[in-house]
């Protein structure tokens, strides 16, 4: 039933559905009694004494607490990387982070790469952590496959119930899930952090000991860091005060001054992204477009400076050299800083600073695909225009169209009538506000995007009607 769980929260987290993460609680929820007292019943025949039930008993936590949660009847130890068995009772009194995953899901795989650097480079200065796998692979061969990447500890693959019972105890909805507890007594439930994946790729080892305190304290930093934000204190650091830019003898130096007072699109990229070999070229002819309208103005107040995180040099020339703007140097020390800053969540991702250095929106790359060079300065007021006159052409659409690469009705939604954000079916990129939808099967397509042909005999009536209505414009 695990499995099932996953399975279908899984496909929540990629917006395919919301009421599988509904049903998965519901089912969670009706058999969590049931558990408790099976475990307590268990505890009670073995002699041992009930300290902590499952809802965590406040005030009284024993030094089993992790006993109660990782054992079982007949098992009181973890695996270990190594092989060896490690009692359960040994993780008393330290930081440990319950790592839900399973390797057939490709976020898992690259979330279990970074928290693997994370880990070691805390257990070479912290004793008191700990991770503890707790899988949802679908059998021991895949299991011991993915393990063998971790060098935490593990609940045994074959220990179902344990693994169904932690599921259930911190609701969770999704993999990767990163739930971390802390070893003070008294507050279990309250102390206890879920919400650590996010915290992981946010915070790094900066994160730890991963106390509400130590999060607050974090958030405090970052309100004040976008407060005192600058582009020199973005860009730059007390080694590097330059970006570079392309010149006919290879890169040469442009000082982050020499910036200031311009809007700048902070481009997060790298060579082996796919949706980013697509987002490239585009992004590269709206900035043509936006440099040559203001340069027809006598202006130059827009650039773009490359964030890369490609894997090596040689990868980080090829990727570069295909592109018009400006970079930081390949690895740069603040390349993470501002990974984190901007809370980047996947690449293609585009920040927009204006020109007093504060930021701007961090969704350009959503605002690229809906207007283009259009968009240009990112500003509210130019995306509330933009908007309108979205609106205004919208009023010319069908409400319902017949698309040719779908076989049911497209029906024309907005932000305030089913739509929202969505991912575009024919050319993979992001769209928010008008769409066409498949109400049955919840196909969305960009209006630019649909080729509307005729229902019997498969004609297509308008080649992309909307961009034939509105040249050089289009939704
Ligand atoms: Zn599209
Ligand atoms: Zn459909």
């Amino acid at each position: 039933m695990l499995q099932l769980v996953m399975n279908i929260s899984v496909g929540c987290m990629k917006g395919l559905c919301s009421r599988g993460a509904f049903i998965s609680r519901l089912i969670l929820k009706k058999k969590k009694k049931k558990v408790c007292a099976r475990v307590m019943r268990a505890e009670m025949k073995n002699g041992t004494q009930v300290m902590a039930n499952e809802n965590g008993n406040p005030g009284k936590v024993s030094i089993s607490k992790f006993s109660h949660l990782l054992a079982s009847q007949d098992r009181d130890f973890l695996l270990s990387p190594t092989g060896s068995q490690v009692k359960v009772c040994d993780l008393e009194g330290k930081v440990v982070g319950l790592l839900f995953a399973a390797n057939w899901y490709p976020p898992c795989r690259g979330f279990t790469q970074v928290l693997v650097g994370i880990y070691e480079e805390l257990k070479s200065s912290v004793p008191q952590f700990e991770i503890v796998y707790v899988s949802s692979d679908e059998d021991l061969d895949a299991f011991n496959s993915f393990y063998g990447s971790m060098p935490w500890l593990a609940i045994p693959f074959s220990d179902l119930e344990t693994k169904k019972s932690l599921s259930r105890k911190y609701d969770v909805e999704g993999i990767p899930c990163l739930i971390l507890l802390q070893p003070d007594e008294g507050k279990e439930d309250d102390a206890t952090v879920r919400d650590g994946v996010e915290l992981i790729y946010r915070y790094g080892v900066q994160a730890y000991p991963f106390s509400h305190e130590r999060l607050l304290q974090l958030r405090q930093e970052d309100r004040v860091k976008l407060e005192n934000q600058t582009l020199v204190n973005l860009l730059g650091n007390q080694h590097r005060d330059y970006v570079l830019s392309h010149s006919h003898t290879g890169l040469k130096q442009v000082p982050v001054a020499s910036l200031v007072g311009k809007t700048i699109g902070l481009y997060f990229s790298a060579e082996w992204c796919v949706p980013c070999a697509k987002f490239t070229p585009k992004l590269i002819s709206v900035y043509e477009k936006i440099k040559q309208e203001l340069a027809a103005k006598g202006e130059e107040d827009f650039e773009v400076v490359l964030i890369s995180s490609d894997r090596d040099q040689a990868s980080f020339d090829s990727y570069y050299s295909t592109m018009p703007w400006l970079s930081l140097p390949f690895g740069d020390p603040e390349i993470k800083n501002l990974v984190r800053h901007f809370n980047v969540q996947g690449i293609p991702w585009l920040v927009i600073i204006g020109p007093d250095g504060k930021t701007i929106t961090i969704h350009g790359r959503s605002l690229i695909n809906l207007y283009q060079e259009n968009a240009y300065p990112f500003t509210n007021a130019k995306v509330e225009e933009l908007e309108k006159q979205l609106e205004e052409e919208a009023k010319a659409l069908p409400t319902l169209v017949f698309h040719e690469g779908h076989r049911h009705d497209l029906n024309l939604v907005s932000d305030g009538n089913g739509g929202g954000p969505f991912i575009c079916c024919v050319c993979d990129e992001q769209g928010s506000s008008w769409a066409y939808q498949c109400l049955q099967c919840g196909y969305e397509v960009h209006p630019k995007c649909v080729r509307a042909v005729d229902r019997h005999n498969n004609n297509v009536l308008v080649e992309n009607f909307t961009q034939s209505t509105t040249p050089g414009k289009g939704l």
